[in-house]
């Protein structure tokens, strides 16, 4: 039972590093988050030594009187959060969630019809390398050429044609709200059952920041560690458990998983009940009002003098795309650039790039993090305008100077003070 620092150094060597790196950069990546110290402490906990295959009450291995307790808080406060009858929290990430959703609603061979993964879909909707391109009937909607959004008669065009059995909502590089209502109708239309898939934006719906899908959409999953800001791990639900709860819940045990991590689901659960609070509300709030920031300083004339804009020219989410394509530099130019300065985001490929995907012509940047360490208005405006200087300055840029603005900011705001690895 020795401490990790003596039983294994080496690991114990990347956590402390890691934990330094997240503290002394800016993480903008729109995908990840910084988890309260509760969750820390609920996902490395004792939980994870037990098995619990089955649901709470109804499990094949004795022993389960405590993490079933643990499961339904976890349900319960989903349910809740979201204002959904039916809720499923043992996917372990969001993928496992959405091969079990497509498992439930659709048989292989079926068609699907989710966002092309080069407009902002994910691989899970029907990427050619995933399962869900290589069992179903993939079809994909684009985003309009010159707007940059969905265009929902053209979704309604194709959906007529093509008559899935799954329409897909949702995306991972999107900066707008969707029209669920518009998607529900398409659906109906067509004849097919509406999914959508929230990961991204899960946590600005719990906040009642973001539209809510549930009540338009059969199924809803989602991940909980991006705006949510929990553990990493997904997560199902739906209006009521009838008529797709049961399908649901087989599909996911014994579907697609075995043992569900019941370390995580405790985590989970702790996720659920800070996100119901004001605090996390107010986090959301500050969420939405830097990726506001970002996106108006980024589309002012002189970054725009520099070839750089903004998709859609705006954002009603925690995310900012970039465009580059005028840009003398490209996304892998612009990402390293920043990382340079202290500033963690990912190059994104921005609809219609005429670069490969592991060069690009986008950045995809994104608040939640930084909001979760406590940034608000004044931070972000400081943020912007280091992005902006980049972006303008670009190979040329003063990369000392704008460090020495980055690391005012991180001093500003320690991330787990306190902490040690
Ligand atoms: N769905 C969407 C829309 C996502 O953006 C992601 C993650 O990037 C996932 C699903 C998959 O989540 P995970 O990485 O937990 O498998």
């Amino acid at each position: 039972n020795a401490p990790l620092a003596e039983l294994d150094p080496e690991i114990a060597a990347v956590l402390e590093a890691e934990l330094g790196r997240q503290r002394e950069t800016l993480e903008m990546i729109a995908s990840e988050n910084f988890v309260p110290r509760a969750v820390l402490q609920a996902q490395g906990s004792v939980l994870t030594n037990k098995y619990a295959e089955g649901y709470p009450g109804r499990r094949y291995y004795g022993g389960c009187e405590h993490v079933d307790v643990a499961e339904n808080l976890a349900r319960d406060r989903a349910k809740a959060l979201f204002g959904a009858g039916y809720a499923n929290v043992q996917p372990h990430s969001g993928a496992t969630a959405n091969a079990a959703v497509l498992h439930a609603l659709a048989t292989p061979g079926d068609a699907i019809l989710g966002l092309s993964l080069a407009h902002g879909g994910h691989l899970t909707h029907g990427m050619k390398l995933n399962f869900s391109g290589k069992l179903y009937d993939v079809h994909a909607y684009g985003v309009d050429e010159q707007t940059h959004r969905i265009d929902y008669d053209a979704l309604r065009k194709q959906a007529l044609e093509v008559r899935p059995k799954v329409i897909i909502a949702g995306w991972s590089a999107y900066p707008r709200h969707l029209d669920f209502e518009a998607f529900r109708s398409i659906a109906d239309e067509s004849g097919a059952l509406l999914w959508t898939d929230m990961a991204h934006f899960a946590g600005l719906v719990a906040a009642g920041v973001h539209p809510s899908p549930v009540p338009y959409s059969d199924v809803v999953s989602s991940t909980v560690h991006k705006t949510l800001g929990g553990p990493r791990s997904g997560l199902i639900l739906a209006k009521d458990f009838e008529p797709w709860g049961k399908k649901l819940n087989s599909a996911v045990f014994p579907g697609q998983q075995g043992g569900p991590l019941m370390h995580v689901i405790a985590a989970k659960a702790v996720a659920f009940k800070v996100a119901a609070s004001e605090d996390f509300k107010a986090r959301a709030e500050r969420t939405l009002e830097g990726a506001r920031i970002i996106a108006e300083r980024l589309s002012a004339a002189d970054v725009a003098g520099a070839g750089v804009s903004v998709l859609t020219g705006g954002t009603d989410v925690h995310l900012t795309l970039v465009d580059l394509r005028n840009s003398p530099l490209d996304g892998q130019q612009a990402e390293d650039l920043l990382h340079s300065a202290g500033i963690t985001v990912n190059r994104n490929a921005v609809p219609f790039d005429p670069r490969p995907p592991m060069v690009t012509s986008g950045l995809r940047i994104g608040t939640p993090a930084l909001a979760s360490r406590g940034f608000g208005a004044a931070e972000f405006t400081e943020v912007a305008d280091i992005i902006a200087r980049a972006l303008i300055d670009g190979t040329g840029a003063d990369v000392e100077a704008l460090h020495a603005r980055v690391d005012a900011l991180t001093a500003q705001f320690p991330l787990y003070p306190g902490l040690s690895q």
